[in-house]
């Protein structure tokens, strides 16, 4: 049933960010409620293993947002299963409305809505999502035992993901734009002992081909950056793994943004364009995007918006 409901404190995105401000605000006595979104946790209930999360070695990621949601819902924030179709920062309160009917008046906002997977923009890309084209190994992986992917990207993610797709494949091509990988060296190295994975350098994937009923991929053509030869890779799957936007899509007309659609905040702080809104974590942060510098602004977050209703 439709209702209003007010919060001192609306958290909005359940990702490092979203969680660890709960924490914070929850522990500020501001009685917080998070709204999770799209996916309850976000980027890393999509990825396997981290093994750069201070104090776990190698943690799954799906386990570790578990635990800081647990976490955030044990200090007292209400944590909801719902997503916000609507936000309007025209005036405070400020309010926002739900999928599930909700409508919420705050007098804080903490934006941490995060990013979502990039796309080529290719028509054939478009064509085969879901059917053999997809940006998330970890969800898609399985369904590729014993065949052949191909991978397109050169940061942490597709190193990450054609590491993981080679539990299935057969063989993993990876296509990278330029002639050096992005990625941690750790990754990288351990991608080049890989056996089952080759590289193809200086090249760009230009279309998706595969059959019409049922819809599958065949193979991906490659033209070479350098030289313009084109070729195709007969695969099964295509991974795109070539970084992430942030999910603004709630604020673009409202806030100030940059960098190609980062919220952007007063440096050093999480304030935005709006006094009693703040931003935190891959929605804001286009360099450091990590987990740990996410939880970071997530904790920055908080103690801005408790700061800020202290003097209101
Ligand atoms: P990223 O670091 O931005 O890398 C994107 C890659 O895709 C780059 O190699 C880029 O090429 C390539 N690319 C971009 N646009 C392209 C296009 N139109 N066509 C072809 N290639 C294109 O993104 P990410 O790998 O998703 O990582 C995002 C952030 O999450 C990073 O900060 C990363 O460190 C972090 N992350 C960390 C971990 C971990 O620590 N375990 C795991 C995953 C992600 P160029 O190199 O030529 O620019």
């Amino acid at each position: 049933m439709a209702e209003t409901r007010h919060t001192r404190v609306l958290i909005i995105g359940s990702g490092p960010a979203g969680y660890t401000a709960a924490v914070y605000a929850s522990r500020a006595m501001l009685n917080p409620v998070l709204i999770q979104g799209m996916q309850p946790g976000g980027q890393l209930t999509i990825t396997t293993e981290v093994e750069n999360w201070p104090g776990d070695k190698t943690v799954m990621g799906p386990d570790l947002m578990q635990r800081m949601e647990d976490h955030a819902r044990e200090m007292g924030a209400e944590v909801i299963t719902d997503i916000v179709t609507r936000l309007d920062l025209s005036r405070r309160p400020f309010t926002a409305e739900t999928d599930s009917g909700t409508t919420w008046t705050a007098d804080a906002v903490i934006l941490a809505t995060g990013a979502q997977a990039r796309w080529l923009g290719l028509p054939s890309e478009e064509k085969f999502k879901g059917f053999g084209v997809s940006a998330c190994a970890t969800c898609d992986g399985f369904f590729y035992r014993g065949r052949e992917v191909v991978v397109i990207g050169g940061g942490n993610t597709a190193v990450e993901e054609a590491l993981f797709l080679t539990n299935f494949a057969s063989k993993v091509t990876v296509v990278h734009r330029r002639d050096s990988f992005r990625a941690e060296k750790i990754m990288q190295d351990r991608l080049f002992k890989n056996p089952k994975i080759t590289v193809v350098w200086d090249s760009a994937v230009t279309e998706v081909k595969g059959t019409e009923a049922p819809l599958g991929v065949t193979a991906v053509t490659v033209q070479n950056v350098k030289t313009g030869e084109t070729r195709d890779i007969p695969c099964d799957g295509f991974f795109v793994a070539i970084g992430h936007a942030p999910a603004s899509e709630l604020v673009k007309d409202q806030l100030e943004l940059h960098n190609g659609g980062y919220v952007k905040v007063e440096p050093g702080s999480t304030r935005t364009s709006i006094a009693g809104v703040f931003a935190a974590g891959d929605l804001t942060d286009h360099i450091y995007r990590q987990a740990v510098t996410s939880a970071g602004m997530g904790c920055m977050a908080a103690l801005d918006a408790e700061k800020f209703l202290a003097g209101h």
